[in-house]
Protein backbone atom coordinates (compact mmCIF):
# COMPACT_ATOMS: atom_id res chain seq x y z
CA UNK A 1 0.00 0.00 0.00
CA UNK A 2 1.23 3.70 -0.91
CA UNK A 3 2.32 5.48 2.84
CA UNK A 4 1.72 9.24 2.93
CA UNK A 5 4.16 10.57 4.97
CA UNK A 6 3.11 13.15 7.34
CA UNK A 7 6.07 12.89 9.86
CA UNK A 8 7.32 16.09 11.40
CA UNK A 9 11.03 15.64 10.88
CA UNK A 10 13.13 13.77 9.88
CA UNK A 11 10.46 14.27 7.11
CA UNK A 12 9.31 13.07 3.70
CA UNK A 13 11.91 14.36 1.25
CA UNK A 14 11.57 14.40 -2.80
CA UNK A 15 11.97 11.03 -5.14
CA UNK A 16 14.04 12.05 -7.29
CA UNK A 17 16.66 13.38 -4.09
CA UNK A 18 16.48 9.76 -2.71
CA UNK A 19 17.00 8.26 -5.95
CA UNK A 20 19.83 10.52 -6.82
CA UNK A 21 21.11 10.22 -2.97
CA UNK A 22 20.68 6.16 -4.03
CA UNK A 23 23.00 6.41 -7.18
CA UNK A 24 25.72 8.37 -5.88
CA UNK A 25 26.09 5.68 -2.49
CA UNK A 26 27.28 3.73 -5.21
CA UNK A 27 28.99 6.08 -7.40
CA UNK A 28 29.85 9.32 -6.91
CA UNK A 29 30.36 11.84 -9.75
CA UNK A 30 31.71 8.83 -12.34
CA UNK A 31 34.76 8.48 -9.89
CA UNK A 32 33.29 4.76 -9.12
CA UNK A 33 33.45 5.02 -5.44
CA UNK A 34 30.54 6.13 -3.51
CA UNK A 35 29.75 9.32 -1.60
CA UNK A 36 30.13 7.82 1.78
CA UNK A 37 33.71 6.73 1.23
CA UNK A 38 34.68 10.23 -0.61
CA UNK A 39 37.16 12.72 0.30
CA UNK A 40 35.39 16.05 1.30
CA UNK A 41 38.83 17.41 -0.45
CA UNK A 42 37.62 15.36 -3.82
CA UNK A 43 37.46 18.50 -6.75
CA UNK A 44 33.76 16.93 -7.42
CA UNK A 45 32.96 17.46 -3.90
CA UNK A 46 33.66 20.91 -3.65
CA UNK A 47 31.95 21.82 -6.27
CA UNK A 48 28.48 20.27 -5.15
CA UNK A 49 29.67 22.50 -1.79
CA UNK A 50 29.95 25.83 -3.80
CA UNK A 51 26.46 24.52 -5.28
CA UNK A 52 24.78 23.91 -2.55
CA UNK A 53 25.82 27.19 -1.32
CA UNK A 54 24.66 29.02 -4.93
CA UNK A 55 21.46 27.21 -4.58
CA UNK A 56 20.72 28.43 -1.32
CA UNK A 57 21.82 32.27 -2.12
CA UNK A 58 19.49 31.90 -5.53
CA UNK A 59 16.55 30.53 -3.97
CA UNK A 60 16.50 32.34 -0.92
CA UNK A 61 17.85 35.73 -2.82
CA UNK A 62 20.27 36.27 -0.26
CA UNK A 63 22.41 39.28 -0.80
CA UNK A 64 25.88 39.34 -0.77
CA UNK A 65 26.87 40.66 2.24
CA UNK A 66 25.84 37.65 4.01
CA UNK A 67 27.17 34.21 4.76
CA UNK A 68 25.97 30.79 4.39
CA UNK A 69 27.29 28.00 5.79
CA UNK A 70 26.59 23.99 6.59
CA UNK A 71 27.20 22.96 9.58
CA UNK A 72 26.52 20.12 12.18
CA UNK A 73 25.00 20.15 15.88
CA UNK A 74 21.38 21.11 14.43
CA UNK A 75 19.18 23.85 15.44
CA UNK A 76 19.97 22.78 18.94
CA UNK A 77 23.46 23.46 18.75
CA UNK A 78 22.51 26.96 17.17
CA UNK A 79 20.57 28.06 20.51
CA UNK A 80 24.08 28.24 22.24
CA UNK A 81 26.22 29.01 19.18
CA UNK A 82 24.02 32.22 18.15
CA UNK A 83 24.37 33.90 21.79
CA UNK A 84 28.23 33.38 22.03
CA UNK A 85 28.59 35.10 18.71
CA UNK A 86 26.27 37.91 18.82
CA UNK A 87 25.51 38.48 22.35
CA UNK A 88 27.00 41.15 23.67
CA UNK A 89 25.05 42.18 26.80
CA UNK A 90 21.07 41.43 26.16
CA UNK A 91 19.27 39.09 23.76
CA UNK A 92 15.45 39.55 23.59
CA UNK A 93 13.03 36.65 22.85
CA UNK A 94 9.78 35.61 21.79
CA UNK A 95 7.95 32.68 22.97
CA UNK A 96 6.14 31.02 20.74
CA UNK A 97 6.95 27.38 22.11
CA UNK A 98 8.84 24.96 23.61
CA UNK A 99 11.87 25.45 20.89
CA UNK A 100 11.47 29.36 21.99
CA UNK A 101 12.31 28.44 24.99
CA UNK A 102 14.66 26.04 24.85
CA UNK A 103 17.01 28.99 22.69
CA UNK A 104 16.52 31.41 25.67
CA UNK A 105 17.84 29.16 28.38
CA UNK A 106 21.05 28.42 26.44
CA UNK A 107 21.12 32.58 25.34
CA UNK A 108 21.33 33.15 29.47
CA UNK A 109 24.47 31.45 29.70
CA UNK A 110 25.88 34.75 28.39
CA UNK A 111 23.74 37.05 29.30
CA UNK A 112 20.54 39.21 30.33
CA UNK A 113 17.52 37.26 28.24
CA UNK A 114 14.13 39.26 28.01
CA UNK A 115 11.08 37.37 27.46
CA UNK A 116 9.13 40.36 25.34
CA UNK A 117 5.69 38.21 24.72
CA UNK A 118 5.00 34.45 25.36
CA UNK A 119 1.84 32.50 24.16
CA UNK A 120 2.38 29.56 27.11
CA UNK A 121 -0.55 30.63 28.97
CA UNK A 122 -2.56 28.83 25.92
CA UNK A 123 0.14 26.61 25.54
CA UNK A 124 1.40 28.39 22.70
CA UNK A 125 -1.96 27.83 20.80
CA UNK A 126 -1.20 31.23 18.99
CA UNK A 127 1.64 33.90 18.11
CA UNK A 128 1.23 37.07 21.12
CA UNK A 129 0.79 40.36 18.73
CA UNK A 130 1.54 43.86 20.34
CA UNK A 131 5.02 43.22 22.03
CA UNK A 132 7.11 46.00 22.23
CA UNK A 133 10.95 44.43 21.43
CA UNK A 134 13.40 46.49 23.67
CA UNK A 135 16.00 48.59 21.75
CA UNK A 136 19.01 47.75 24.12
CA UNK A 137 18.75 44.32 23.08
CA UNK A 138 21.78 43.08 20.90
CA UNK A 139 18.95 40.91 18.62
CA UNK A 140 15.85 39.90 18.98
CA UNK A 141 15.05 35.68 18.50
CA UNK A 142 11.91 34.35 16.92
CA UNK A 143 10.62 30.90 15.72
CA UNK A 144 9.43 31.72 12.58
CA UNK A 145 7.46 28.38 12.55
CA UNK A 146 6.22 25.94 15.76
CA UNK A 147 6.57 22.49 14.95
CA UNK A 148 4.78 21.13 17.48
CA UNK A 149 2.01 24.13 18.40
CA UNK A 150 1.37 24.25 14.36
CA UNK A 151 1.34 27.93 14.66
CA UNK A 152 3.57 30.58 11.81
CA UNK A 153 4.58 33.88 11.65
CA UNK A 154 3.80 34.58 8.22
CA UNK A 155 5.66 38.03 7.31
CA UNK A 156 9.14 39.08 8.06
CA UNK A 157 8.78 41.00 10.77
CA UNK A 158 10.49 44.64 11.65
CA UNK A 159 12.67 44.82 13.79
CA UNK A 160 14.79 47.80 15.51
CA UNK A 161 17.29 45.46 16.77
CA UNK A 162 19.44 42.37 14.58
CA UNK A 163 16.54 40.23 13.51
CA UNK A 164 17.38 36.62 14.39
CA UNK A 165 15.03 33.54 13.29
CA UNK A 166 15.42 29.89 13.91
CA UNK A 167 13.75 28.68 10.77
CA UNK A 168 14.22 24.99 11.17
CA UNK A 169 10.61 23.81 9.67
CA UNK A 170 9.44 26.78 7.70
CA UNK A 171 12.77 27.67 5.49
CA UNK A 172 12.48 27.26 2.01
CA UNK A 173 8.34 27.09 2.38
CA UNK A 174 7.84 30.51 0.97
CA UNK A 175 10.27 33.50 -0.37
CA UNK A 176 11.87 35.20 2.47
CA UNK A 177 13.01 39.12 2.51
CA UNK A 178 16.64 37.88 4.12
CA UNK A 179 18.01 41.19 4.53
CA UNK A 180 15.48 41.77 7.41
CA UNK A 181 17.53 39.36 9.36
CA UNK A 182 20.68 39.38 10.54
CA UNK A 183 20.51 35.88 11.32
CA UNK A 184 18.58 32.65 10.22
CA UNK A 185 19.64 29.12 11.25
CA UNK A 186 17.82 25.49 11.15
CA UNK A 187 18.25 22.05 11.16
CA UNK A 188 17.74 21.11 7.64
CA UNK A 189 15.80 18.18 8.42
CA UNK A 190 12.10 19.47 8.67
CA UNK A 191 12.34 20.92 4.92
CA UNK A 192 15.37 20.85 2.80
CA UNK A 193 16.92 17.52 3.62
CA UNK A 194 17.88 14.93 6.15
CA UNK A 195 19.12 15.11 9.58
CA UNK A 196 22.69 15.59 10.13
CA UNK A 197 23.22 19.08 8.75
CA UNK A 198 22.39 22.65 10.33
CA UNK A 199 21.89 26.06 7.29
CA UNK A 200 23.05 29.58 8.85
CA UNK A 201 22.77 32.44 7.40
CA UNK A 202 24.17 35.56 8.89
CA UNK A 203 25.30 38.57 7.92
CA UNK A 204 29.02 39.67 7.47
CA UNK A 205 28.96 42.66 9.94
CA UNK A 206 27.71 40.74 12.85
CA UNK A 207 30.47 37.67 13.48
CA UNK A 208 33.14 38.88 15.90
CA UNK A 209 30.51 41.32 17.76
CA UNK A 210 30.15 39.71 21.06
CA UNK A 211 33.94 40.09 21.54
CA UNK A 212 33.70 37.65 22.96
CA UNK A 213 36.52 34.12 22.99
CA UNK A 214 34.68 31.35 22.16
CA UNK A 215 35.96 27.74 21.25
CA UNK A 216 37.18 27.33 17.31
CA UNK A 217 34.39 25.07 16.84
CA UNK A 218 31.52 27.66 18.15
CA UNK A 219 32.97 30.52 16.24
CA UNK A 220 31.57 31.71 13.15
CA UNK A 221 34.48 33.00 11.86
CA UNK A 222 36.52 29.31 11.96
CA UNK A 223 33.55 28.03 9.44
CA UNK A 224 33.13 31.41 6.62
CA UNK A 225 36.13 33.31 7.39
CA UNK A 226 38.58 31.99 5.14
CA UNK A 227 38.84 31.44 1.30
CA UNK A 228 35.82 30.26 -0.92
CA UNK A 229 36.86 26.76 -1.10
CA UNK A 230 37.21 26.37 2.84
CA UNK A 231 34.12 27.01 4.06
CA UNK A 232 32.08 25.06 5.75
CA UNK A 233 34.92 22.57 5.64
CA UNK A 234 37.35 23.89 8.43
CA UNK A 235 36.16 19.72 9.75
CA UNK A 236 34.59 16.62 8.23
CA UNK A 237 31.44 18.51 6.73
CA UNK A 238 28.16 16.35 7.00
CA UNK A 239 28.98 14.73 3.13
CA UNK A 240 26.00 13.04 2.32
CA UNK A 241 23.59 15.36 4.15
CA UNK A 242 25.17 17.95 2.18
CA UNK A 243 24.47 15.93 -0.96
CA UNK A 244 20.84 15.09 -0.14
CA UNK A 245 20.13 18.78 0.49
CA UNK A 246 21.60 19.92 -2.85
CA UNK A 247 19.36 17.45 -4.97
CA UNK A 248 16.35 18.87 -2.25
CA UNK A 249 17.17 22.42 -3.40
CA UNK A 250 17.79 21.48 -7.29
CA UNK A 251 14.04 19.84 -6.73
CA UNK A 252 12.65 23.40 -5.06
CA UNK A 253 14.18 25.07 -8.10
CA UNK A 254 12.66 22.41 -11.01
CA UNK A 255 9.16 23.07 -9.60
CA UNK A 256 9.79 26.97 -10.00
CA UNK A 257 11.49 28.00 -6.56
CA UNK A 258 9.95 29.45 -3.94
CA UNK A 259 7.41 31.55 -5.24
CA UNK A 260 5.95 28.57 -6.45
CA UNK A 261 6.87 26.42 -3.39
CA UNK A 262 4.63 28.50 -1.41
CA UNK A 263 1.79 28.25 -3.84
CA UNK A 264 1.43 25.07 -3.62
CA UNK A 265 2.05 24.70 0.23
CA UNK A 266 -0.76 27.54 0.77
CA UNK A 267 -3.01 25.18 -1.67
CA UNK A 268 -1.95 22.16 0.73
CA UNK A 269 -3.11 23.89 3.55
CA UNK A 270 -6.18 25.30 2.54
CA UNK A 271 -7.44 22.37 1.40
CA UNK A 272 -6.89 20.28 4.86
CA UNK A 273 -8.03 23.01 7.25
CA UNK A 274 -11.16 23.62 5.45
CA UNK A 275 -11.47 19.84 5.74
CA UNK A 276 -10.90 20.51 9.48
CA UNK A 277 -13.43 23.44 10.02
CA UNK A 278 -16.10 21.29 7.79
CA UNK A 279 -15.77 18.04 8.90
CA UNK A 280 -17.80 18.16 12.45
CA UNK A 281 -15.55 15.20 14.43
CA UNK A 282 -12.44 17.53 14.22
CA UNK A 283 -11.33 21.10 15.00
CA UNK A 284 -7.99 22.31 14.87
CA UNK A 285 -6.26 23.71 17.84
CA UNK A 286 -4.27 27.02 16.68
CA UNK A 287 -5.34 30.35 16.61
CA UNK A 288 -6.85 30.46 12.54
CA UNK A 289 -4.32 33.95 12.06
CA UNK A 290 -1.22 31.72 13.54
CA UNK A 291 -2.08 28.27 11.40
CA UNK A 292 1.04 27.05 9.73
CA UNK A 293 1.57 25.99 6.15
CA UNK A 294 3.42 22.79 7.45
CA UNK A 295 2.31 22.09 10.48
CA UNK A 296 -1.19 21.36 10.87
CA UNK A 297 -2.74 19.99 14.12
CA UNK A 298 -6.25 19.20 15.07
CA UNK A 299 -8.04 16.86 17.34
CA UNK A 300 -11.47 15.31 18.08
CA UNK A 301 -14.34 17.48 18.88
CA UNK A 302 -15.54 16.91 22.23
CA UNK A 303 -18.68 14.80 21.64
CA UNK A 304 -16.18 12.50 19.88
CA UNK A 305 -13.28 12.28 21.92
CA UNK A 306 -13.49 8.76 22.30
CA UNK A 307 -13.00 7.92 18.69
CA UNK A 308 -9.43 9.35 19.13
CA UNK A 309 -7.87 5.73 18.68
CA UNK A 310 -9.91 4.62 16.54
CA UNK A 311 -9.20 7.29 13.68
CA UNK A 312 -6.04 7.02 14.32
CA UNK A 313 -6.27 3.23 13.65
CA UNK A 314 -8.18 3.70 10.45
CA UNK A 315 -5.84 6.20 8.85
CA UNK A 316 -2.91 4.16 9.82
CA UNK A 317 -5.37 1.37 7.54
CA UNK A 318 -5.08 4.00 4.89
CA UNK A 319 -1.28 4.27 4.82
CA UNK A 320 -1.04 7.33 6.83
CA UNK A 321 2.35 7.62 8.76
CA UNK A 322 3.30 10.07 11.17
CA UNK A 323 0.16 12.15 12.49
CA UNK A 324 0.06 11.68 15.68
CA UNK A 325 0.49 14.64 17.52
CA UNK A 326 3.33 15.81 20.03
CA UNK A 327 2.49 14.34 23.08
CA UNK A 328 1.90 17.95 24.77
CA UNK A 329 -0.93 19.02 22.17
CA UNK A 330 -2.04 15.58 21.62
CA UNK A 331 -4.67 14.61 18.70
CA UNK A 332 -3.19 14.53 15.54
CA UNK A 333 -0.76 16.62 13.78
CA UNK A 334 -0.13 16.34 9.48
CA UNK A 335 3.27 17.92 8.48
CA UNK A 336 2.88 18.87 4.94
CA UNK A 337 6.40 19.78 3.99
CA UNK A 338 7.98 21.08 0.86
CA UNK A 339 8.11 17.55 -0.75
CA UNK A 340 4.49 16.06 0.51
CA UNK A 341 2.98 16.17 -2.50
CA UNK A 342 -1.06 17.21 -2.46
CA UNK A 343 -1.69 13.62 -3.49
CA UNK A 344 -0.96 12.56 0.26
CA UNK A 345 -3.03 15.84 1.47
CA UNK A 346 -6.16 14.63 -0.26
CA UNK A 347 -5.83 11.24 0.61
CA UNK A 348 -5.67 12.36 4.39
CA UNK A 349 -8.76 14.69 3.79
CA UNK A 350 -10.40 11.69 2.03
CA UNK A 351 -9.84 9.47 4.76
CA UNK A 352 -11.46 12.11 7.19
CA UNK A 353 -14.36 12.43 4.70
CA UNK A 354 -15.11 8.57 5.13
CA UNK A 355 -14.90 8.62 8.82
CA UNK A 356 -17.36 11.18 9.06
CA UNK A 357 -19.88 9.43 7.15
CA UNK A 358 -19.23 6.51 9.25
CA UNK A 359 -19.88 7.77 12.39
CA UNK A 360 -21.08 11.38 12.55
C1 LIG B 1 13.13 20.45 15.24
C2 LIG B 1 13.33 21.84 15.66
C3 LIG B 1 14.47 22.24 16.39
C4 LIG B 1 15.54 21.26 16.82
O1 LIG B 1 16.29 20.90 15.76
P1 LIG B 1 17.55 19.90 15.91
O2 LIG B 1 18.19 20.03 14.57
O3 LIG B 1 16.99 18.56 16.20
O4 LIG B 1 18.40 20.40 17.01
C5 LIG B 1 14.61 23.57 16.70
N1 LIG B 1 13.69 24.47 16.35
C6 LIG B 1 12.57 24.13 15.66
C7 LIG B 1 11.59 25.18 15.28
C8 LIG B 1 12.36 22.81 15.30
O5 LIG B 1 11.26 22.46 14.61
Amino acid sequence: MKKHNFNAGPCVLPKVAIDAAIEAIRDFDNTGIGILEISHRTPGWERIMKETADLWRELLNIPDNYEVMFLGGGASTQFFTVPANLMGKKAAFLQTGVWAKKAAKEAKLYGEVEIVASSEDKNYSYVPKGYTIPKDADYFHITTNNTIYGTEIHEDIDSPVTLVADMSSDIMSRPVDVKKYGLIYGGAQKNVGPAGVTFVIVRKDLIGTSGREIPTMVNYNTHCGGEERDKSMFNTPPVFSIFVMHETLKWVKSIGGLEAMYKLNKEKAELLYNEIDRNKMFKGTAAKEDRSLMNVCFVMNEEYKDKEAEFFKFASERGMVGIKGHRSVGGFRASIYNACPLESVKALVETMKEFESMHA
